[in-house]
């Protein structure tokens, strides 16, 4: 048992911690404060305290409980709201009122609910780690409860029934197994082998999907200044996202923005299935009163009970608002002990801590499905740098690993373009990969649009150049109807209305022939300028007011619709 010596915030350090690891937890103090020791030099340990320390003195008592920080897994985690270390916050709530007390012992999960658990293997059976032991309905997902790690064996005493997560469901061997498992947060949970990518992960955001699209099991990261819309798009993607289970980590921006995400989640609707969005999604929460290490903590919990769900077979998409609150808590804490700071007062090590993050995303083989269960975590990460300059380190350490680049832009916001993505500035490194999925799925031609849209856009940051040097009047014709092409896809395409219940979701589908259609028309209008029609014929065609309507039609009238628009172009531009 070691001693305190020295408080400074969250963070304290002890001697007589001989016998300690790294990483280990420890409870500090006559409040029995959790706290994980990060630094050990000979019987001195540093240690990060997820509890305020106000009030703690020197020469208290430090145990060690020989346990790393880790999450409970098992049914319940839907719909849960957690803190950074897995506490659950509307239980505290209504145990301790809306001041955690300090010290408090609440389990993560529920160990009074009753659980129906339908067994998938028979006594004698011979399992491995991994292997799915049984199912238990959790919402409306199957919640498959896998063999714990490190166990292997036969199985004994496995009847179907009603448990609570504590219950012994099975022994295997001689180990007797729960639903309730544990996992240390720091260390990613195994898998039998990474998977290429292959499917995206539908977004519904048509500057997603059809210029920057992303894939499941990939990483992606969304830059931009207080403001642009950084929280909208996380949200967004929350809803719309077409992933099985989502891990949504919130570190407050503002004061009051994680109460708002509080307040609001437990009333978004699943778009997709009309219930509440709560029910596959879990919240790990840090608002702006809690502890930082509680904040550093957070996106390790995160990210673990995202690998769960993975294991399990499932899609799960991970987002985590904002990375750069969280590099600022690891500030913090390496500031507090000392540390020789990097670049802007961040230790040395975030870019590495940044990319082992990162890299917990990926589509794996699950552990013990001997190939025949995949899942995937996309994740996707805000970040706010300061004043919008992203040559700090979060962004750059972010960047580099990071394969998805959504960058939201403050002049797009207050033109109020929403999405605010900069479309010049944005890139996708899967499109590539992703091609021969959308040629399969929504059309051949698909990732070719994507090509010539971004061309056109291309095309018309140049041609905007030469505007404001000269003036549109001195453009040739046939550079003049590209900037109609582009205002169109800009307004009538890239724009969303995340508040518009039609179009806010679009499918692949319709966005395919929605681009389709605009592209008709720019081809064209080239022909008919060919055959010397005048430029103001075109720009006045009727048809451009069908387009423009395009984005409020209902999946389900799409493709008449646009065999309207496509007529009306035909009929009034063709020579
Ligand atoms: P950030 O998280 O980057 O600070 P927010 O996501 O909170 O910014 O967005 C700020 C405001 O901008 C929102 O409250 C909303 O009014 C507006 N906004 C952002 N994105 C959109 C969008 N896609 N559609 C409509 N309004 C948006
Ligand atoms: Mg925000």
């Amino acid at each position: 048992m070691g001693k305190l010596k020295k408080i400074s915030g969250p963070v304290v350090v002890a001697d007589g911690m001989t016998g300690s690891k790294i990483n280990e937890l420890v409870r500090i103090g006559k409040q029995r404060l959790i706290g994980e020791i990060i630094a050990l030099k000979g019987d001195e340990a540093s240690i990060q305290v997820y509890e305020e320390t106000s009030g703690l003195r020197p020469d208290e008592k430090v145990e060690s409980t020989g346990l790393p920080l880790s999450v409970e897994l098992g049914p319940g985690l839907l719909s849960s709201v957690f803190d950074g270390t897995q506490r659950p916050l509307e239980k505290i709530r209504s145990e301790a009122g809306d001041f955690i007390t300090r010290g408090i012992e609440v389990p993560s999960l529920d160990r009074k609910a009753v659980w129906k658990f339908e067994a998938k293997v028979k006594n004698g059976d011979t399992v491995h780690e991994g292997h799915i032991l049984g199912t238990v309905k959790e919402k409306n997902i199957e919640h498959r409860i896998m063999v714990p790690a490190g166990v292997s064996g036969k199985v004994s005493g496995i009847t179907s029934g009603n448990y609570k997560v504590t219950d012994v469901i099975c022994s295997i061997g001689k180990t007797d197994v729960t639903m309730l498992q544990k996992w240390p947060v720091r260390t990613p949970r195994k898998s039998e082998s990474k998977k290429d990518i292959e499917p995206p992960l539908i977004t519904g955001k048509r500057i997603f999907d059809s210029l920057f699209p992303m894939a499941k099991g990939g990483s992606a990261c969304i830059p931009g200044p207080f403001g642009s819309g950084k929280t909208v798009t996380q949200t967004d993607l929350a809803k719309y996202s077409d992933a099985d289970i989502i891990v949504y980590i919130g570190c407050g921006e503002r004061g009051n923005e994680m109460s708002e995400v509080l307040s609001e989640f437990p009333h978004l609707k699943d778009p997709l299935t009309g219930k509440p969005l709560m029910d596959r999604t879990i919240l790990v929460a840090n608002t702006s009163n809690m502890p930082v290490a509680a904040r550093e903590a957070s996106i390790y919990t995160g990210i673990t009970l995202a690998e769960y769900y993975r294991d399990m077979g499932y899609a799960v998409a991970l987002m985590a608002d904002s990375t750069s609150r969280w590099a600022e808590a690891l500030r913090e804490i390496s500031g507090r002990m000392e540390e020789m700071p990097g670049e802007e007062g961040y230790p040395a090590y975030l870019a590495r801590k940044l990319a082992e993050f990162y890299e917990r995303a990926g589509r794996v083989v699950c552990l013990g499905s001997k190939g025949k269960r995949e899942g995937s975590i996309s994740v996707i990460g805000a970040i706010s740098p300061a004043g919008g300059d992203t040559s700090e380190p979060v962004s750059q350490g972010t960047f580099r690993i990071t394969k998805v680049f959504w960058a939201l832009d403050s002049s797009l916001s207050r033109r109020r373009h929403y999405p605010a993505i900069n479309w010049l500035k944005s890139y996708s490194l899967y499109s590539d990969v992703l091609a021969p999925w959308f040629a399969k799925n929504v059309a051949e031609d698909y990732d070719a649009q994507r090509i010539e849209a971004m061309a056109l856009l291309t095309k018309e940051a140049e041609l905007q150049n030469i505007v404001q040097l000269i003036g549109p009047d001195a453009l040739p014709d046939r550079e003049r109807m590209v900037l109609e092409v582009t205002k169109m896809i800009r307004e009538d395409f890239l724009q969303q209305n995340s508040y518009d219940e039609v179009d806010a979701y679009t499918s692949l589908r319709k966005q395919y022939l929605m681009l389709k259609t605009m592209l008709h028309f720019s081809h064209m209008a080239t022909r008919a300028l060919d055959a010397e029609v005048p430029l103001s014929k075109i720009v006045s065609s009727p048809a451009k007011v069908l387009i423009s309507k395009l984005k409020g039609v209902p999946e389900k009238e799409i493709e008449h619709k646009v065999k309207e628009a496509l007529a009306s172009i035909d009929a009034t531009l063709s020579s």
